[in-house]
């Protein structure tokens, strides 16, 4: 779905969401692993739009979709998705009805809640089995807890999570076996299995699981040094100048004055603050592309404007600044606007985007 442009949407700052893209980083990563795709479209796809993300995405024939939370799950539903929903959070019994009517496939490994799940009327779920996260499932030595109720009541499948994937320290090699070992202690073997995450999957080649569950790979953001692929940029954030100003020697910019000109210098007011998520701590660091050209924020990030220098590019009120993304063949990552806020997570940054920022969904982002 591409959602046409309204002039309000742009006057002031906004996120580019290039699905074109989108859907070809999960093209890559299904290549790759020689299995399908079971998307991440959990937090709202990563803060991007979690139906647009979905229906673009429904262009690969995925497996099902990843959320985290039953909310989520009924949201797609109400945009017409069909196929099976994962929710990828152990459930309380509350929630177990509004599960089941939103066709959820649940994720469960404590024994109480299976058992819940069960007497409340069952339906499909999913065994999750903990191998050294210690944040979801069962643990892999304690499969005998679980027995009775696997024999009784089958999963329809089984997985695990990687904590470190991205790293080469061996963890994920440790937690597979733990997996292994855990699926070999099962009664009965569940047919669907599965995994990967988008560091798990591009660190290794064709995949040994059912599906592969990749969330920010498919988003634009890498899995650092030794990954084997290299995603595409999807997220373009972009604020348009407000008014510039032509600053003399020793004038201050911002809250603080921590920016001090030295010489005659210019700066320009930009319509974007970190009550839009983009970060104060990306004062003086954060980079910025204006007509093809790096810059950089002018003191500290404000709540509803930021100040770039500008003194070296000619611009006027009404162009626009990228400030994560591409400009011409100028690129921001989301991992460089990461590491300039402190060493941010990226995918913090990309959730923590706020909704004052309207995303356009559009096939294809200059
Ligand atoms: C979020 C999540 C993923 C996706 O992780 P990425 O690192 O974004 O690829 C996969 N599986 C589970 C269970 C998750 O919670």
């Amino acid at each position: 779905m591409t959602t046409q442009s309204t002039a309000a949407e742009t006057t002031r700052a906004w996120v580019d969401v290039d699905l074109g893209a989108l859907v070809r980083n999960g093209a890559a990563l299904q290549r790759h692993a020689g299995v399908p795709l079971v998307p991440m479209v959990k937090a709202d796809a990563y803060g991007l739009g979690a139906v647009a993300c979905a229906r673009a995405l429904e262009r690969l024939d995925p497996a099902g979709f990843g959320v985290a939370t039953v909310r989520e799950a009924e949201e797609l539903r109400a945009a017409g998705i069909t196929r099976p929903v994962y929710v990828f959070s152990p459930l309380l019994p509350a929630d177990f009805a509004e599960a089941r009517a939103a066709r959820a496939v649940v994720t469960l490994g404590d024994p109480t809640a299976i058992a819940a799940w069960v007497e409340s009327g069952g339906g499909t779920w999913h065994l999750a089995i903990e191998t050294g996260m210690h944040r979801a499932g069962i643990r892999w030595d304690q499969m005998a807890d679980v027995a009775d109720l696997v024999r009784a009541n089958p999963p329809a499948g089984a997985f695990t999570h990687f904590h470190s994937a991205e790293r080469n320290d061996g963890s994920w090699e440790a937690q597979e076996a733990r997996f292994t070992q855990a699926l070999a202690a099962l009664p009965v073997r569940p047919p669907v299995l599965h995994a990967q995450n988008s560091a798990g999957t591009v660190r290794r080649g064709a995949s040994p699981w059912s599906f592969i569950r990749p969330g920010v790979f498919l988003y634009g953001v890498g899995s650092g040094d030794g990954a084997r692929l290299t995603p595409e940029p999807v997220v373009h954030v972009r604020a348009r100048i407000l008014e510039t100003h032509a600053l003399h020697d020793g004038d201050t910019v911002s809250y603080l004055a921590t920016w001090r000109a030295v010489g005659q210098r210019r700066v320009a007011t930009l319509g974007i603050g970190y009550a839009d998520g983009y970060r104060r701590s990306l004062g003086n660091k954060g980079p910025a592309l204006l007509h093809g050209k790096r810059t950089c924020i002018a003191g500290v990030v404000t709540m509803d404007m930021t100040m770039i220098d500008v003194t070296d590019i000619a611009c006027h009120p009404g162009d626009v600044v990228t400030l994560i993304g591409r400009d011409g063949d100028s690129l921001v990552t989301v991992e460089q606007v990461a590491e300039f806020a402190d060493f941010m997570s990226p995918y913090e940054v990309l959730t923590g985007l706020r909704q004052r920022l309207p995303r356009r969904h559009r096939e294809h982002v200059p």
